[in-house]
């Protein structure tokens, strides 16, 4: 069994993502702990790491999808184009681990399998799969909301005899296509940015369809040679402005709801935001997820579209989303998704009205008894989001509860950030904080900066332990489930967001929908009163 640090640390961090790397580097170099970060993977990055799926790419634009908090890095760095694909954005955080000299304190392939507090010596006991033990005051989780990936059982797929892929977990060898038929299951995100990317490169692409689903053009580009001096240039101008927004993007949504607009002037609205592409679309307005009647207008418009690019009406008409008001599920943004149905190879299968039966060696067969004869299967079915990562740590607190056992009716947090009962357990990005919800590097800085703070804090006032109380917990989570009751969001039936994806799994709201500029003000008081509704001891 080996031994890596004989010394407890002052924290062990999980996960060299965006979140992981700057909380190390925030525990290192502003407060001078010994700190180490345990990944899974053979490498740094996270989420870029592992998706490396065809058409990967950021759906945040690039000068907003970087970290802030380091001057250096945002002035060397310069990004190519409107929304960095995969290899650029892992490139990218290579290039801050070694500008900020982290790669030291990162151990690779060390997936933790186990971690529990002893309550006698004050300590985290972490060990890994490889057998690897570590012993630390802090356990930071950043794990990832989405990095444990979902993929459904399906009768007979283990004799299916060609190969099977997840996006979330793609090949680090590239994918030979050339020739073969194809199947991709799922069309949240992921599966509409690597259908048009697949259909370019195979024989016959058949694309299995659960729920049809919004999408905006995305409407990349290169970014002009002044782009990033400009940037620059301006960067408290950009800092204000995601500081400013619910989402962390660098918008507001203007004040003005669409149900009291008059048609022509809502649709002209639509149309330029349209034409100008990204998820600002779903920000046109203010009240696209607080009304239901201003909702259908703006989903109405969408379905026109896809009803005005897709040639045959059948196919078009299987493509029409209807059953969840659109910006319900995380709404995905496109590279011609809806012009690739338009292709002679590509095939739209309806599995609401002909589900799959399951898998054969040579293909899958639908309940009608069709079998779609494929050489690959690309599963683009999601993850077991918020929760499934930090689960799957095996958390145990004080009197050895689990955390699993203590989140099995949902999970329930203070701040998203700390759990009753698990001292001197944080969990960046964690159920109940607006993380998802957000353009993430914005909301992951915040989660740190507000960590490090609380450490601090306990440095220097000699506290040694701190964990959330039982009832600040509870009612945070209750709030959390009432802000987002007051919208539209929870009327998405499959998502994710409800953990509703995930047979078995409580049916609960997990991110806090209240914006992440009310979180913060939120945060920055509880910090300014000592930290009310945290226990220190
Ligand atoms: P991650 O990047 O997920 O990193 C978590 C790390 O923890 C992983 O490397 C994982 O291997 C490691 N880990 C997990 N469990 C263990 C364990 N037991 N032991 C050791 N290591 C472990 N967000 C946006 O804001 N804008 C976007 O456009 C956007 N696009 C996305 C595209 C895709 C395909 C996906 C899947 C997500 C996207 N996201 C986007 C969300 C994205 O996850 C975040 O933006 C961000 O990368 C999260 O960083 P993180 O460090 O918190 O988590
Ligand atoms: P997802 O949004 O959860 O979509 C999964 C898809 O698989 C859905 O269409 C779902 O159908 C389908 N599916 C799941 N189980 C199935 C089953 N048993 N049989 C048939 N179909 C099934 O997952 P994702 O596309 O990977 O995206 C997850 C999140 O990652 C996104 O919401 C986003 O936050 C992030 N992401 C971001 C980007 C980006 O910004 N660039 C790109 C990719 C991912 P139902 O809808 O019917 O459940």
């Amino acid at each position: 069994m080996k031994e890596l640090c004989a010394k407890p640390l002052d924290a062990i961090i999980v996960g060299a993502g965006f979140s992981g790397i700057y909380q190390l580097y925030s525990l290192r170099e502003k407060l001078g702990l010994r700190a180490k970060i345990l990944e899974a993977g053979a490498g740094v990055g996270g989420t870029w790491y592992w998706n490396r799926y065809p058409g990967a790419r950021c759906d945040s634009e690039s000068h907003t999808y970087c970290y802030y908090f380091n001057r250096e890095l945002l002035e060397t760095w310069q990004w190519t184009e409107r929304y960095p694909g995969q290899q650029e954005i892992l490139r990218y955080l290579n290039f801050c681990v070694e500008t900020l000299d982290l790669q030291k304190d990162i151990y690779l392939n060390e997936r933790v399998s186990d971690a529990t507090w002893d309550d006698q010596s004050q300590v985290w006991n972490i060990t890994t799969k490889s057998k690897s033990k570590f012993t630390a005051r802090f356990l930071i989780t950043a794990v990832g909301c989405l990095s444990t990936t979902n993929k459904p059982k399906i009768d007979g797929l283990p004799a299916f005899s060609g190969d099977v892929f997840h996006t979330g977990h793609w090949p680090h060898e590239p994918v030979n296509f050339d020739k073969k038929r194809v199947a991709v299951i799922g069309t949240g995100s992921s599966g509409i940015q690597a259908i048009p990317e697949i259909a370019k490169q195979v024989e016959k692409l058949f694309v299995l369809q659960r729920t049809p689903n919004y999408s905006v053009p995305a409407r990349n580009r290169p970014l002009k040679p002044n782009f990033h001096l400009e940037f620059v240039k301006k960067i408290e101008f950009w800092r204000g402005k995601m500081q400013r927004s619910r989402h962390g993007h660098p918008w507001v949504a203007p004040d003005r709801e669409v149900k009291k607009m008059a048609k022509e002037e809502s649709l002209k609205i639509m149309e330029r935001a349209w034409l100008h592409g990204g998820l600002s679309f779903r920000d046109s307005f203010c009240d696209v997820l607080l009304s239901a009647e201003s909702n259908e207008i703006m989903s109405e418009f969408i379905r026109q579209k896809i009803l005005k690019t897709v040639i045959n009406p059948d196919t078009a008409n299987t493509l029409l989303p209807k059953d969840h008001p659109f910006g319900t599920k995380r709404p995905p943004i496109d590279t011609n998704y809806f012009e690739t149905f338009n292709r002679e190879n590509v095939c739209l299968l309806d599995l609401k009205a002909n589900p799959i039966n399951g898998c054969e060696p040579n293909g899958i067969r639908l309940r009608d008894d069709t079998l779609i004869e494929i050489d690959i299967i690309v599963f683009a079915t999601g993850f077991d989001a918020m929760t499934g990562s930090i689960e799957k740590l095996n958390v145990r607190g004080r009197g050895g509860l689990e955390l699993s056992n203590a989140w099995k009716a949902g999970p329930e947090s203070y701040l998203g950030l700390t759990v009753a009962g698990f001292p001197n357990l944080f969990t960046i990005t964690g159920p109940g904080s607006p993380s998802v919800l957000t353009n993430m590097p914005r909301a992951i800085e915040q989660h740190v900066d507000w960590i490090s703070n609380l450490l601090n804090y306990m440095i220097n006032s000699g506290h040694v332990q701190v964990e959330a109380e039982k009832s600040a917990a509870r009612s945070w989570t209750k709030y959390v489930t009432n802000v987002a009751n007051q919208t539209l969001l929870p009327k998405a039936n499959h998502s994710w967001y409800l953990g509703a994806n995930i047979p078995g799994k409580a049916r609960v709201f997990m991110p806090y929908a209240n914006g992440l500029d009310n979180y913060r003000k939120y945060c920055d008081e509880v910090a300014r009163g000592k930290y009310q509704g945290l226990v220190f001891t």
